[in-house]
């Protein structure tokens, strides 16, 4: 029987491809690893969730992309799992699956009005100034006011790309089409609304420092007094960001360009609108106001941040947006063991942390991994490559990815830029080779 062992990997983003340098890193076996997507393009949410003036962030994808350069590690684009592949398939092709899938859906707010056209997700809006080929396209023209609700790291990237300058902008990967929406917009002030106070906001602080520093923006707070914090009672995290927010508050812009207003202790009972979302309807939750005030929100636009939702995965057990696991091995919904099958990222842990604790996260996964292949049997393993092609399932290489990449890089290029991004379907596919 074949010496090599074999591992499955669902999803190229980074927890996937971590976990597969921690693999190759971490010694063992001799490994075969196949990194599945349905995208041809690998990097998940460092692709299509880093916002795109991170260009320092993204630059982990030159490090991730490594792990392409072993022998025996292929991507297979192209290929989604639970449509073109199932998990009893990859179960009996492969001795090992780690399905690194993260957080496909968001949380709802459930009130009414949520769904009028003018109300997204914040995963929604990032997917399409990411350039995400499945993205719905957005309509800006027109924008003046913009309420995000949440006030976590992605409520930070969506409010600060609304709020910067257009210019700083068209130096990012945004495909043109995007950028040029965004230049129709109008944006003159963005809410930030957090249901607690600034002391328990999720956002980290050199995120919320970039975000306040915005330049020709004013910051106005409301529904709290920065005052009547003891800072003495707050940890590190909690303290740096309350002493920004005062700062920028105390700090005077001339003539602001544009206005962030961010309105703690309040949450959105209704988006009131007709035919579209006219404005947002907050109940105060406490606060310097009491609980009783209500306050509405002129909007033209409701950007949703509250948080992301793991999506259940055909065949695989899901219990409260993740897949039960100890330390990364899949469990079964009553607590046995379910040999083989591994997690990684926020599928594994939930919608939290950034991309580098994907890292850690991967190697304590890795590391179960290498240890029960001494106990995993082995077994004659199915041929899943000649499966796929019987059904005319082609899955597009990492060859294919590079030569969109090396389109990008050129198409940004004749404007100056690194890279300008390519969204369409139609266009990624006519740069896959179909063998
Ligand atoms: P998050 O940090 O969990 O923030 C979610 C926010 O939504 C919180 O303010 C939460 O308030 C609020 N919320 C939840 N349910 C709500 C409701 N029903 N009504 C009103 N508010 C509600 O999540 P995220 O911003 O989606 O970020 C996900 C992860 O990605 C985080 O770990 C983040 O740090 C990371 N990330 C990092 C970066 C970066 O490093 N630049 C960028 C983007 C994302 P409560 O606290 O009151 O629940």
């Amino acid at each position: 029987m074949d010496e090599v062992r074999r591992v499955a990997i669902v999803g190229a983003g980074p927890s996937g491809l971590f976990a597969a340098a921690a693999l190759l890193a971490q010694g063992g076996p001799e490994l075969a690893i196949d990194i599945f997507d349905r995208l041809p393009t690998p990097f998940g949410l460092l692709r299509y969730g880093v916002a795109p003036d991170h260009a320092s962030i993204k630059a982990v994808a030159t490090t991730l992309a490594r792990v392409f350069e072993a022998s025996r590690v292929r991507f297979l684009g192209l290929v989604e799992f639970g449509r073109d592949v199932t998990a009893d398939e990859l179960r009996s092709a492969y001795d090992v699956v780690i399905y690194a899938v993260g957080a496909q859906d968001d949380r709802r707010l459930g009130i009414p009005g949520e769904d009028l056209p003018g109300s997204r997700s914040a995963r929604q809006f990032v997917a399409w100034y990411s350039g995400h080929p499945d993205a719905e396209p957005m309509t800006l023209a027109g924008v003046r006011a913009a309420v995000v609700v949440g006030v976590g790291n992605v409520a930070v990237d969506v409010a600060r790309i609304l709020l910067k300058d257009r210019t700083e902008l068209s130096a990012t990967d945004m495909p043109d089409a995007v950028l040029a929406e965004l230049r129709s917009a109008e944006i003159e002030d963005v809410w930030l609304v957090g249901r607690r106070g600034p002391e328990h906001a999720s956002f980290t602080t050199p995120e919320l420092r970039e975000l306040l520093d915005t330049p020709g923006v004013g910051v106005t707070v409301s529904g709290c007094d920065l005052a009547d914090i003891d800072a003495d009672q707050l940890e590190r995290h909690a303290r740096a960001n309350v002493a920004a927010i005062a700062q920028a508050v105390e700090r005077s812009v001339p003539e602001p360009e544009r206005r962030l207003h961010l309105v703690f202790w309040h949450r959105p009972v209704e988006l009131p609108g007709e035919g579209r979302v006219q404005a947002v309807l907050l109940e105060s939750t406490g606060g310097s106001e009491g609980p009783e005030g209500h306050l509405t929100i002129p909007a033209d636009l409701v950007l949703r941040s509250i948080g992301y939702r793991g999506v259940p995965l055909p065949g695989v057990p899901f219990d409260d947006g993740r897949v039960p696991n100890l330390e990364g091995r899949v469990l079964e919904l009553d607590g046995s063991a379910r040999p083989g099958e591994y997690v990684v990222g926020w599928i594994k842990r939930g919608p939290v942390g950034l991309i580098g604790s994907n890292k850690k996260d991967a190697a304590e996964t890795a590391a179960h991994v290498l240890a029960d292949f001494d106990v995993l049997p082995r077994r004659p393993l199915a041929d899943l490559d000649a499966a796929l092609a019987a059904r005319g399932v082609r899955p597009s290489t990492f060859a294919d990815w590079r030569r969109i990449d090396e389109e990008e890089i050129a198409r940004g290029s004749l404007r100056g830029r690194e890279r300008t991004k390519i969204e369409a379907w139609h266009e990624l596919l006519d740069l896959v080779v179909r063998s």
